[in-house]
Order: C-alpha cells, then structure tokens, then sequence
C-alpha cells in the first residue's frame, strides 16, 4: 500500500524506533505515547484493520499476538500490560493498517471504552 503510513514505517521510508521485528512482524515506539510503554505491533502485510482477519493468514494473526508479548517481556512488563487494536470510526482507529497497542509500566484505569 504506497499511501499507507505504516506499510512507509515497515519498508524504512519513515522513520521509527523499532523494539522488535521478525519474518512477519514489526514492533515500533508510538510517537504520542500513554504510557511509559507504548509499542506498536503491526503486520507487514498490509490488512485495514481487526476486520480484516479474514484475508491474513493463522499464521500472521498468531505471530501479531506473540509479538506483543514478547515485546512486553522484552520491556520488562512484570507488573502487567495491556494490547489494545481500535478497528474503525467508532473505535476512532486513526491509521488503517492493522496494529496493536502495547501498552504499560504503570497503573491503568478499569475503564475499557
Ligand atoms: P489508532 O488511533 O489508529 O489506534 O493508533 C494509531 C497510533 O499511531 C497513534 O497512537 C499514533 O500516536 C501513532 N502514530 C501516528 N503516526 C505515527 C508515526 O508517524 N510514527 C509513530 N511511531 N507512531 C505514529
Ligand atoms: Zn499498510
């Protein structure tokens, strides 16, 4: 996708602080942090979002969940973390390539929506 923002952030056409990549996926800093930690986990292929699942393999959707884990490992989450994928409008997803917000290294709050 030559217009998509992540797809430029995966191919290096965009600068990033990578955490993390293997054959299927890449882990970057988001650039408006939440929290102490807040990494993005997306797939290099490129899928609009969540809803798209269907047209990514097992093994892509699989190796996106591993990622963040281990990117929470890796950032020493002992005490916890939380991944979070907005998928549309009302989830205000902003960027429309598929990625899940790792998140943590510090209290949340109970309030999920
Ligand atoms: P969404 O709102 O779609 O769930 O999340 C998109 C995330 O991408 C936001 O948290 C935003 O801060 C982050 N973001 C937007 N543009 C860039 C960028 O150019 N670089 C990085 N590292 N993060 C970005
Ligand atoms: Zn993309």
């Amino acid at each position: 996708m030559s217009d998509c923002l992540f797809c430029k952030i995966i191919a290096g056409e965009i600068p990033s602080t990578k955490v993390y990549e293997d054959e299927l996926t890449y882990a970057f800093r988001d650039i408006n942090p939440m929290m102490p930690t807040h990494v993005l986990v997306v797939p290099r292929q490129h899928l609009t979002g969540l809803s798209a699942a269907d047209e990514a393999s097992d093994a892509v959707l699989a190796a996106c969940l591993r990622a963040c884990a281990k990117v929470a490992a890796q950032e020493g989450l002992t005490g916890g973390f939380r991944v979070v994928s907005n998928c549309g409008d009302d989830a205000c997803q902003s960027v429309k390539h598929l990625h899940f917000h790792v998140l943590g290294g510090g209290k949340m709050t109970d309030k999920m929506g």
